[in-house]
């Protein structure tokens, strides 16, 4: 239940050296710019976080147990490779409710959505992390030009991403061009657990990514 979860009334009220306890040394402290949304074992952050070393980045996950799972891993990445491993972090929250909580308006360069729970019901279509609702407050948290990543192995879940990503004033689609010269992309493949499942089963991938837009250059 919701009252389980400990939220900031700002941003400016969570103590993020709690997350990023390297942060203390440092006298500009930086804000997490990469945020992975239901980051399930922590794949994806274990991945960026070499590619990105001065880029804070953070794993938000709902489970209990998968979020300490992530905790601990990083803790012992930390432990094994000094200096390394330190922008990276996990917190136990409600992504579908908390994130104006936790985060500045324009702040996130980069949002991942990987493999998302699909909801095949359509009484549960509101309950899927991708919706018009959803999107301006996705918009809200991110920077002009900052980019979403979305992949997933249901045919239908994309075309639904892309279907409201699209209808979204605030969100243009990259095209297969942009996404080959993002190395990130590459990486949304199998960097996750899930991903690595879905390999397993020969599941098909379907990636699509968008870049937040100012409304005047969509008009
Ligand atoms: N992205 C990971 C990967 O690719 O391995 C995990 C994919 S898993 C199918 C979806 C994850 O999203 C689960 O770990 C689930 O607990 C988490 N999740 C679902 N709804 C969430 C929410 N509202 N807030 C945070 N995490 C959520």
């Amino acid at each position: 239940a919701d009252h389980c979860f400990d939220y900031p009334v700002h941003p400016d009220d969570f103590d993020w050296s709690v997350l990023y306890p390297a942060l203390k040394e440092t006298l500009n402290p930086k804000q997490v710019e990469f945020l992975d949304v239901g980051c399930g074992y922590g794949g994806l952050l274990v991945t960026l976080s070499p590619m990105y070393p001065d880029s804070y980045m953070l794993g938000l996950e709902i489970r209990v147990k998968v979020s300490d799972y992530v905790n601990d891993r990083i803790k012992a990445l930390r432990v094994q490779h000094p200096n390394q491993y330190q922008n990276i972090a996990v917190l136990r929250t409600n992504a579908m409710k908390y994130l104006p909580n936790f985060f500045h308006k324009g702040q996130l360069k980069k949002m991942f959505f990987l493999y998302p729970d699909p909801h095949f019901k359509r009484a549960k279509h509101k309950w899927r992390i991708i919706n018009k609702w959803l999107l301006s407050e996705y918009a809200y948290v991110l920077a002009e030009h900052g980019i979403v990543y979305t992949i997933t192995d249901v045919k239908d879940l994309n075309a639904w991403m892309v279907l409201h990503f699209n209808e979204h004033a605030l969100f243009e689609m990259l095209s297969e061009e942009e996404m080959k010269l993002d190395p990130i992309v590459e990486k949304l493949y199998e960097s996750t657990e899930e991903g690595q499942k879905v390999t397993r089963n020969h599941g098909d991938k379907f990636v699509a990514v968008f870049r937040r837009i100012s409304i005047k250059s969509k008009t």
